[in-house]
């Protein structure tokens, strides 16, 4: 991702692109996941979605559906798009509270075009028309990260980026300031440079082991730090949504391609071995195993400083915060996009990593309460892992999203970065965390002809819904993949 988008919004100014990876070691081979923003993305390199569809054996994303969080036996989803089209003086979920909440006005879920589309296995493009449900939402991709990685490799190296393939084993700096001036590979051969993106990896070649640019644990509210991942074969229509299904020591997420199902065990070490998880993973299969398990270690955390010296890390050498969100990959991109605003006068560009580890300090820790809060507001208490996650009290930043929204169903948007509105209610609605009153301005309103006017909108949403095609009668007639 980062050479190929150099390619294209660096390379014309003049500046030479080199691509050091080392086909021996490989990438970590997961990753399937993501969220809308990946079509900016895309779009901003000139990709076109279809054939990178077909190259990625992509499906559709519309949500991210958690089952058994809250409590065992809930399911919510977290959807790309907006709840209810009331276009109201206050936020839907008020409407939603005053008309008596689930119990009398159904599921929150049903007020949200792509979670009812998603449920029924239905995909299109939204609409431009904003006066239609049919554009209240976004979608993003399930997609196999290596073929991806392939594709922007490709696509790189026909935009000039020279690739090397080998083994990094060491690395030259400058005496007078430590700025890195070279690597060196195993044969021999050096590679000098101005500017060094490490994206190496956990291990952190350039930023951690060199420059030693420190790392910030975040285990005491994350514990889970293994995975074990083993895609499957599978013959269901494909689902347009993620399914991340809370267990005893972490949480399974199952990834619909085109081609396969992506699975995987996001464990607590302290709480599960890695036996127990595989041997449970495979239990939960729903086809044939593909491969061999792929068994991860990871610490959920942010590298302390992103950009050190004269580099800059991406991907999971700048910070991994689990994936129960799928957002490595989108870190990945707002990392690439400010890197190509703050580009470099020169080597030490002092005032460039300022603002550069602000904003990605920012990105982080905003994802972080985001993904807390789904350990935090859970009332499980059938094993050790949720017990803990339970009892440690948030950051303060947290703390004072949920004391706000149970006080007065209220989030505040964040000017900049993931996760608004709509993304917070899902998990604080679909995990029981429920406001103490509905806003004043809806408070005021008659309830049976709020109901009645409820009622017309989930008519509306369904019917929309129902207009759409199967996501698979979409793939097979916009994006098939050839079979493997
Ligand atoms: C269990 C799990 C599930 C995940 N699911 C999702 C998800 O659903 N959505 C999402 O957005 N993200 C997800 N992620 C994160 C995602 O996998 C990564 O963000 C993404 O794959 C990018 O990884 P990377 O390129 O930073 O590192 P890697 O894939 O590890 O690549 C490192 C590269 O550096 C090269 N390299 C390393 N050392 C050397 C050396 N000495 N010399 C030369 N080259 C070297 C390697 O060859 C490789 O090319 C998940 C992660 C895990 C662990």
């Amino acid at each position: 991702m980062s050479a190929a988008a150099l390619a294209v919004l660096v390379a014309p100014t003049g500046v030479r692109v080199t691509l050091v990876e080392s086909s021996e070691i490989g990438t970590v081979g997961v990753g399937e996941s993501t969220l809308p923003h990946i079509r900016d993305f895309n779009q901003k390199l000139g990709i076109d979605e279809a054939d990178f569809m077909r190259a990625t054996q992509a499906t559709f994303k519309l949500a991210i559906r958690f089952d058994d969080w809250g409590r065992i036996g809930d399911s919510y989803y977290h959807p790309f798009g907006d709840y209810g089209a009331l276009g109201g003086a206050a936020p839907f979920h008020h409407y939603w509270l005053h008309g008596g909440g689930a119990d009398r006005v159904g599921s929150i879920d049903d007020y949200a075009l792509p979670i009812v589309a998603a449920r029924e296995g239905r995909f299109a493009p939204p609409v431009d028309d904003r006066r239609s449900v049919l554009s209240t939402y976004d979608y993003a991709y399930h997609f196999d990260a290596g073929l991806y990685a392939a594709y922007l490799r490709r696509f790189a190296e026909a935009r000039g980026v020279t690739r090397i393939d080998g083994r990094i084993a060491s690395v030259a700096q400058a005496p007078e300031d430590g700025t890195i001036r070279s690597v060196s590979l195993e044969d021999g051969r050096e590679i000098a440079g101005d500017f060094f993106i490490d994206c190496s990896g956990f291990r952190g070649l350039l930023i951690e082991q060199t420059l030693k640019a420190g790392y910030t644990d975040w285990s005491r509210w994350l514990p889970c730090d293994r995975a074990v991942a083993l895609p499957c074969a599978s013959d269901a229509p494909k689902r347009a949504y993620t399914q991340a299904v809370a267990l005893e020591a972490g949480w399974r997420f199952r990834i619909p391609l085109q081609h396969r199902i992506g699975n995987g065990y996001v464990y607590a070490s302290a709480f599960l071995e890695a036996d127990a998880a595989e041997t449970r993973l495979r239990g939960l299969l729903e086809g044939e195993a593909l491969k061999e398990a792929n068994h991860l270690r990871f610490l959920a955390g942010q590298r302390t400083r992103n950009w050190a010296a004269n580099c800059v890390s991406v991907g999971l050498a700048s910070g991994f915060i689990e994936p129960l969100e799928s957002t490595s990959i989108y870190l990945i991109q707002a990392a690439i996009t400010k890197l190509t605003e703050l580009w470099p006068a020169h080597a030490r560009d002092a005032a460039a990593a300022r603002a550069f580890n602000r904003q990605m300090d920012l990105q982080y820790e905003r994802i972080r309460d985001f993904i807390i809060l789904h350990y935090q507001a859970t009332q499980r208490d059938d094993s050790p892992l949720w017990r803990a996650v339970r009892e440690t009290p948030p950051p303060d930043s947290l703390a004072e999203r949920i004391a706000l929204f149970r006080q007065k169903g209220v989030v505040q948007d964040y000017r900049e970065g993931l996760f608004q509105h709509p993304s917070w209610i899902a998990v604080l609605l679909g995990q029981h965390v429920t406001p103490a009153r509905a806003h004043p301005l809806v408070a005021a309103e008659d309830p049976v002809r709020l109901r009645a006017g409820l009622q017309r909108m989930r008519d509306a949403i369904r019917r929309a819904a129902d207009s759409l095609p199967t996501q698979d009668a979409y793939i097979a007639r916009y994006c098939a993949a050839e079979a493997v």
